[in-house]
């Protein structure tokens, strides 16, 4: 089966090389000094503010908002990964869907100064796939209304916007580090933020707001461990090397898919993309379902990220969404990983040209 993500593992010995300080030290976990180091060279390597790394992109997303005081309305995406819209529910948030703009498949930012209300507190946004939201778009309603920007940018890692990190705007970014993600920690994530006294909050919140005997606030134990910060440190001197060889793979898919009935998404001008997905649309769901069915008994698993819109999840009221509905119903990531060769990606295409025919 060929998966439409493959978690990329440095050689054994690589790995475990990183564990025998960790084992020398006898200290495994409460912020070690191999998640002080991968702190510290990803916030260098992004070219980020703060970086405060965490167990994983979802507790990153709940850090965020406690840190940052958001409770009341909050607008945010109906095309992104569920757990967007989980961690607003989960800290007692109310997630106002709004609209997205069919172009990026990013929260469109007219809609957005549409539903402001006066309980409306922040915007929680997704960079969804890696394409950049309209950031300055968004800045400009968010100063204009008093709102926190937060960015989920689990997809963003490595997409540069007007020379400057996609990771680093809005009020804080979130990253998640899970297996499936163009660079992992296994399990694990970040709160990027250019606010020291944010930093700070997160920093102790994820931690049981305590320093030593001293108790500050209520926290949470968010804390990431040595062994999941070994295997970042592997990764990450690669990342640049990831990303070049997902190009390619991403232009051989293009050279064969585009000028179809095929669509897709596309990068604003100044996006030095990531390329964390290769996601097509189709002209509508049944043609979706075929190639879908067509993949899978070629053993090709392909996933419909994202669907159901999350405006359509069956625990919140959601407000309507057309666009976002018709984008998460003839939407398909195809599979993408750097070990993927030529005459596979030939094959998937493929498939998928014949579906499309039939
Ligand atoms: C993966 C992902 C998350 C969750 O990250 P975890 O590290 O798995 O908790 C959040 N948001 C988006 C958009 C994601 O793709």
């Amino acid at each position: 089966m060929i998966q439409v993500t493959k978690t990329w593992l440095p050689p054994l010995e690589e790995y475990t090389a990183r564990l025998r300080g960790v084992w020398e030290r006898g200290w495994i976990t409460n912020n070690g000094q191999l998640v002080q180091e991968l702190e510290e060279q990803l916030r260098r390597q992004l070219g980020v503010g703060h970086l405060k790394a965490v167990a994983n992109g979802t507790l990153a997303l709940q850090l965020a908002l406690k840190a940052l005081g958001v409770r009341g309305e909050v607008i945010t995406t109906p095309f992104s990964y569920v757990a967007t819209t989980g961690s607003l529910l989960w800290e007692g948030c109310t997630p106002v869907f709004v609209d997205i703009e069919p172009k990026t498949l990013c929260l469109d930012p007219a809609l957005v100064e549409a539903a402001i209300t006066p309980r409306t507190m922040a915007i929680l946004a997704t960079h969804v796939y890696g394409y950049p939201c309209d950031v300055e778009a968004l800045a400009v309603i968010a100063r204009r209304h008093g709102l926190k920007v937060i960015y989920d940018a689990a997809h963003a890692f490595g997409t540069r916007y007007q020379g400057r990190a996609l990771c680093d705007y809005g009020d804080a970014s979130t990253l998640s580090f899970h297996a499936t993600k163009l660079f992992h920690t296994v399990e694990g994530g970040a709160v990027v933020t250019r606010s020291p006294e944010s930093a700070e909050r997160i920093e102790l919140m994820r931690s049981f707001g305590h320093r030593a005997d001293d108790h500050i606030c209520p926290g949470i134990n968010a804390k990431m461990s040595e062994p999941h910060a070994a295997m970042g440190l592997c990764l990450l001197p690669r990342v640049e090397g990831f990303i070049a060889a997902r190009r390619q793979i991403c232009a051989a898919y293009d050279r064969l898919l585009l000028g179809t009935t095929l669509e897709r998404p596309h990068c604003p001008p100044g996006c030095d993309y990531n390329h964390a997905y290769y996601p097509i649309l189709f002209p509508g769901e049944p043609a979706l379902l075929n190639a879908v069915a067509a993949l899978v008994t070629a053993g090709i698993r392909p996933r419909r990220y994202f669907w159901p819109a999350l405006n359509e999840l069956p625990y919140v009221r959601g407000q309507r969404c057309p666009v976002a509905e018709s984008a998460a119903r003839r939407a398909l990531c195809l599979p993408l990983h750097v070990d993927l060769d030529e005459g596979t990606v030939r094959r998937i295409a493929g498939v998928v040209l014949a579906a499309l025919r039939a």
